[in-house]
């Protein structure tokens, strides 16, 4: 790659080189209080998922981008679910369920000063069942005096109980090998050929219409029921053919098994649409445009961006909307959005099926942005000229200067700016602008880095 031969020498151009991250899932599962989260810190090195004393509190962030031994993985961390009203035993099931289906392996936590208990059991049968792989973990083994305790779990029947203390870091490096072993390289969420189906996910909070909105596009238009050569499958994901092309949607089972009803719901949901949004290419957030926009909307919407993937806003139940509305409607989307201009908006109504056909198209510039590539030429004569004719303030009598740019990779475009020395913020942000104004890349985000060079 002609780009990448330029960078050579330019400094780790290893993190440029970033695809879409569709990295094999490990998720953590066990009762509360077994140390879920203190292992996941312990895991990603950061103190960034709290850790309470009591169970049931209720976190936003569910997946981080781990590594051990040189290899990537994402972390599924399910600790801090609540326990809803029909016990904790229905609780541990329903969590672990959702986790499995989304993992390619599973890390279950048991408390060996306890031993297993009822409720461990039952998740023991699920994994089971699920057949995926499973490494045990045996917590809470502060010395080798409580080694005893680890060794009970061999009753469990899921093979070498790993001791470990994730409070001191006791027993963790073994038992990521152990789980390194296990994990695939390439998640089973599969990594789309370049050829193949592109992968969508329907996301936005609860009750804003998805289940609906599957429902009518799987409903009008062919499911693909046999499986396109060289496409893995997952169960949890639908094929169907829109325009006479098969698209993957991400992660339908998370959409038509409702669980809004429950408490612990908001988790559960996170739970899935961070992972959805993982798996998929682009995703389509879905806003209820009957009702003022509100922080979750918001949020699922950072959830897309911050993953580096191509977005389409869908306003849905347009049906509802009073002729009168409109107008002012109209105003309110343009500030809620103003952050996510670049974003296509398509307003539909998933119970009559008005304007559902314009998700497609929607969907199709928004993939297409992703993957385009501004030659290295064309983007250095633009910023060329954009420098000459707005050239960075001064800052304490010096000026940095724009030296060179290039665009090392796709999916979403990262642009990389070589320059003399520090770029403000409001600079950057300005030469974002000029770039979405001169090449569009509607509906992916973009990432710029800077490297100052002497
Ligand atoms: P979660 O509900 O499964 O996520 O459990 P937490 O990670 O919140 O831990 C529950 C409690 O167990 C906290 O007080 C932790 O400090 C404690 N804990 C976690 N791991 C260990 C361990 O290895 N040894 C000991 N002694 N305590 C631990
Ligand atoms: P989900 O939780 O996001 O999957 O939302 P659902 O698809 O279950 O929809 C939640 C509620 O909104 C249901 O009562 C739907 O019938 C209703 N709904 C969904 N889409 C529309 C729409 O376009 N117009 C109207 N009027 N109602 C809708």
């Amino acid at each position: 790659d002609e780009d990448l031969a330029i960078l050579d020498g330019a400094g780790d151009p290893g993190d440029l080189e970033r695809g879409p991250r569709v990295l094999p899932v490990l998720a953590v599962v066990g009762r509360p209080n077994v140390g879920k989260s203190t292992l996941v810190n312990r895991i990603i090195g950061r103190r960034e998922a709290v850790v309470e004393d009591k169970p049931g509190v209720t976190r936003d962030r569910v997946s981080y981008q781990a590594e051990w031994a040189g290899r990537q993985f994402t972390l599924v961390d399910t600790g801090g679910w609540e326990t809803d009203v029909a016990g904790i035993d229905a609780s541990v099931a329903k969590q672990a369920e959702i986790a499995i289906d989304l993992a390619d392996a599973v890390l279950f936590v048991v408390d060996a000063t306890v031993g297993p208990t009822a409720t461990d059991e039952h998740v023991v049968k699920l994994l089971r069942r699920s057949k995926k792989p499973i490494v045990l973990c045996a917590n809470k083994v502060d010395g080798p005096r409580a080694e005893a305790d680890a060794a009970t779990l061999w009753s469990l029947g899921l093979g070498e109980p790993h001791a470990v203390s994730a409070l001191h870091g006791r027993g963790t490096g073994d038992l990521l090998d152990a789980a390194m072993a296990k994990l695939p390289t390439v998640s089973a969420h599969g990594v789309a050929r370049p050829d193949g189906p592109r992968r969508v996910a329907l996301v936005g909070r609860p009750n804003v219409g998805k289940s609906s909105l599957l429902n009518k596009v799987a409903g009008a238009n062919r499911v693909v029921v046999d499986e396109t050569a060289g496409t893995t499958r997952d169960p949890v994901d639908e094929l169907i053919e829109l325009r006479g092309k098969p698209w993957w949607f991400v992660d339908t089972a998370g959409i038509r098994r409702r669980v809004h009803q429950t408490q612990g719901a908001d988790f559960y949901a996170s739970l899935r649409t961070q992972a959805a949004i993982e798996k998929a290419e682009v995703a389509v957030v879905l806003v209820d445009a009957s009702v003022p926009m509100t922080e979750q909307d918001t949020r699922v919407i950072s959830q897309v961006v911050e993953a580096g993937r191509a977005l389409v806003i869908a306003y849905n139940k347009w049906d509802l909307m009073d002729e009168d509305r409109r107008p002012y409607l109209e105003r309110e989307i343009e500030k809620d959005l103003v952050q996510i201009q670049w974003a296509p908006r398509v307003n539909l109504s998933a119970k009559t099926g008005w304007h559902a056909d314009r998700l497609v198209p929607a969907l199709e510039r928004a993939l297409g942005s992703w993957d385009t590539r501004i030659p290295t030429g064309r983007l250095n004569a633009f910023l060329g000229e954009l420098v000459a004719a707005h050239p960075h303030p001064l800052r304490g009598g010096k000026q940095p200067r724009i030296l060179f740019a290039t665009q090392p990779s796709t999916r979403p475009p990262r642009f990389v700016i070589f320059a003399s020395g520090f770029l403000e913020a409001g600079y950057r942000r300005f030469i974002e602008r000029r770039l979405r104004e001169e090449f569009g890349f509607e509906g992916s985000p973009i990432e710029i880095s800077v490297r100052v060079r002497e």
